[in-house]
């Protein structure tokens, strides 16, 4: 008797996700099977569902994915049956093109993206390609984990091109920001966040977690910010976070989709203003990213969610109705 698998499938943009069963795959060279115990709903599965970027169809999302190796195929090194282990979103790189030969794999011409363009984990069972599976440090549960795959992850990279900026505004406070809060608080920066106009309880979350001050996009925040890191995908964001950056500072666009930037007079750029986006993440993130959260005092708020109901956790996540980061159990 073949075993099975479960998924949550989408066969063509702006479809709910569709329960599948599937014969379980087996792991190719340098893959692993995993059973998948957690995975996190994160605004690019989002922007996947609805057409808003196009990768392979049909497609199982998830890209936060916590799970436990249950076999392996040739040449894996590093992982037994029965670890835990971490699936990011970059799930396979070329090794050979200009970007991953100087150390920005993020950026490789012929990468692979896990819940994208490769299946991911909206399901029961994952196979991924273990060079790019990392440990999970012991002190987070499968569910408390997932988001710091992707949310954690590539917010952290987006930290890090905020450069050695003190106070840094946040605009769109959710799973991504409610880590990197954390984090950066931890390491002495002063955060502001700035939540949808009216959402009282999301500005109360971020005070909660450290914020020195959290208000409504749109608001005057108390004094000048360093850097402005934009993680809701709304392009009227960029100019608003120009203006309320210092000269040299910088706005850092954290998402994989935006809605278009409106136009702004010149003079909000100048003084040697930068704006730049975050694309994807490199293993070296990943490495760097866990053993800080192995350290820093991180807690993740998370919303469980049964498998069978990831249309309602993305609709949740669309609505703006959770506090934290959905999380998926099979
Ligand atoms: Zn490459
Ligand atoms: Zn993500």
């Amino acid at each position: 008797m073949t075993e099975l698998m479960k998924a949550m499938q989408l066969d063509a943009p702006g479809n709910p996700l569709r329960p599948v069963e599937r014969a379980l795959p087996e792991p190719g060279a340098g893959e692993m099977l995993i059973r998948v115990s957690a995975c996190g709903v994160c605004r690019t599965d989002l922007h996947v569902v609805d057409g808003d970027i196009r990768g392979k169809l049909p497609i199982v999302p998830g890209h936060e994915i916590v799970g436990r190796v249950v076999a392996m195929g040739e040449k894996v090194a590093g992982f037994a049956p029965g670890d835990r282990v971490g699936v990011p979103w970059l799930g396979h790189t070329c090794g050979i093109c200009a970007y991953c030969c100087s150390g920005r794999e993020n950026l490789c011409d012929d990468p692979l993206f896990t819940g994208f363009t490769r299946d991911g984990g909206f399901a029961s069972h994952v196979v991924a390609d273990a060079a790019y599976c990392f440990p999970i440090p012991e002190r987070f549960s499968d569910v408390e984990a997932a988001p710091l795959l992707c949310a954690g992850l590539i917010g952290y990279r987006a930290l890090r091109m905020a450069g050695d900026a003190r106070r840094i505004g946040f605009y769109g406070f959710g799973a991504a920001a409610h880590i990197l809060a954390q984090l950066a608080v931890w390491r002495g920066r002063e955060i502001l966040a700035f939540t949808r106009p009216g959402d009282s309880e999301g500005q109360a979350f971020a005070r909660s977690l450290g914020c020195m001050w959290a208000g409504a996009s749109g608001d005057s925040p108390p004094g000048e910010l360093d850097a402005a890191i934009i993680f809701a995908p709304v392009g009227a964001l960029v100019p608003e976070a120009l203006r309320n950056v210092r000269k040299g500072g910088r706005v850092v666009c954290a998402g994989i989709h935006m809605s278009d930037i409106p136009a702004f007079p010149y003079e909000h750029l100048w003084g040697e203003r930068t704006i730049l986006s975050v694309a994807n993440l490199t293993r070296a993130d990943g490495v760097e990213f866990l053993a800080l959260a192995a350290q820093a005092p991180i807690a993740t708020t998370t919303t469980r969610f049964a498998l069978e109901d990831a249309n309602e956790a993305l609709a949740a996540l669309r609505e703006g109705k959770l506090e934290g980061a959905a999380v998926l159990v099979p």
